[in-house]
């Protein structure tokens, strides 16, 4: 058992009360005035794995539809590299063109939606880096070229890629490396060029950190809003765990990559009682608490969940059922032995029954849970307080 487990245990194990979690005072700052706090934009360390496969899927999406529009207009625009351009300056222009377009459109036919984590972490900075080496290439083929205004339609394409990126919801420090990306082979562009230190180049740099400022500035946004939607469609708001439709779409990510587990199914005992004896909102204590208890008593990596009504259910990956019943007995007695005292100092006891199984490979998540219901049910018309095994 690691340090930190342990410790969690232990203040699982002492008296729970009505008194909230304080935030520290900056972070409630945050919360108040802008609506979230700015670990949730900076990184994503703070976000749950769901939340990090649901953006990908999103992230995806954009990303091929950019990847495709790129690979169709890039050779397309060649028509106007042909009116405007000397042959010594379009045939190699071409080669770019098709280059860029050749690889984007391999890209679009790589982003596969079963390996989707893999969009936000390699093919997203590749997918901005690619436009700029072609942006890169045509600068130098059309350096000293010929017609100044149509020249301007290429000096615009870094303010162009760093727009596209307002498109996607990223977190500040993943922007600031695909902005990163594509400023140095700007910046090398410049230091080739030979003026790296004009006017000319100090205003283009200016411009650049404007858009990438908006760029962020946009993309935050964008992020905070899908974390607010996602929470509040998928996190239990009294518990604070996740929902049985997220449960139900983790076990089946675990099925679909042949993982072992077992799964748990607690509910609580005569708990209508205690709605009628001391009231609905010592009912919602209860049921936080209880929350707090079986958080407490599992790994990070272990899946909890409220299920229903003053229904839990946990999923232990990698453990048999035989495994498993020690910490479904641990649990159940750790419910036993935990004392609840409401805001009128009552003090409240709850006992829990739990129907425990293993997955069976291949079979429909639903069979699990229905299994694991009928070994709840038994637990209940056997007595309560015990944990029935299969
Ligand atoms: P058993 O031991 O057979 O499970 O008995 P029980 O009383 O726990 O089961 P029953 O299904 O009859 O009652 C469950 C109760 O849980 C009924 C419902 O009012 C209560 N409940 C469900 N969700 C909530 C909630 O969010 N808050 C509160 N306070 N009560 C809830
Ligand atoms: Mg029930
Ligand atoms: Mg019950």
């Amino acid at each position: 058992m690691t340090k930190s487990s342990k410790e969690r245990r232990k203040s699982a194990a002492s008296l729970v009360t009505t008194q909230k979690r304080r935030l520290p005072f900056y972070k409630k700052f945050a919360l108040q005035s802008f609506g979230f706090q700015l670990s949730d934009v900076l990184t994503n360390e703070n976000y749950s794995a769901d939340f990090i496969d649901t953006r990908a899927d999103f992230i995806l999406g954009r990303l091929r539809v950019m990847a495709l529009l790129f690979a169709v207009f890039v050779p397309l625009s060649f028509v106007f590299d042909l009116v405007f351009l000397e042959a010594k300056q379009y045939q190699p222009l071409l080669v770019a063109r098709l280059l860029l377009a050749i690889s984007l459109f391999t890209f679009v036919c790589f982003c596969k939606r079963n390996n989707i984590r893999l969009a936000t972490t390699w093919l997203l900075p590749l997918a901005f880096l690619l436009p700029t080496l072609f942006y890169v290439a045509s600068e130098v083929i059309i350096h000293h070229g010929t017609n100044q205004e149509f020249l301007a339609g290429y000096d615009l394409m870094p303010y162009l890629i760093v727009a596209m990126l307002a498109l996607f919801p990223l977190t500040i420090s993943r922007s600031v490396m695909v902005l990163t990306l594509v400023f140095i082979p700007c910046l090398l562009l410049k230091i080739y060029t030979g003026e790296v230190f004009t006017l000319a180049a100090l205003n283009q740099f200016w411009a650049f950190s404007m858009f990438s400022g908006i760029t962020i500035w946009l993309q935050t946004g964008q992020l905070t809003m899908l974390l607010k939607l996602y929470r509040e469609s998928t996190i239990d708001p009294l518990t604070g765990l996740i929902n049985r439709r997220v449960l139900v779409k983790r076990l089946e990510k675990e099925k679909q990559q042949g993982n072992l587990f077992s799964l748990m199914i607690f509910d609580l005992d005569k708990f209508k009682r205690i709605n009628d004896d001391y009231g609905h909102l010592t009912g919602d204590l209860v049921l936080a608490s209880i929350a707090k208890v079986l958080t407490a008593q599992l790994r990070d990596d272990d899946i909890i969940a409220r299920f229903g009504g003053e229904e839990f259910v946990a999923v232990l990956a990698n453990q048999t059922a035989s495994e498993a019943f020690h910490v479904a007995e641990r649990i159940r007695k750790a419910c036993e032995n935990t004392v609840i005292r409401d805001k009128d100092d009552n003090i409240i006891k709850v006992t829990t029954s739990v129907g425990l199984t293993q997955y069976v490979t291949g079979e429909d998540i639903d069979s699990t849970l229905n299994r694991a219901d009928e070994l709840l049910y038994k637990a209940k018309s056997s007595g309560r307080n015990k944990v029935v095994c299969q």
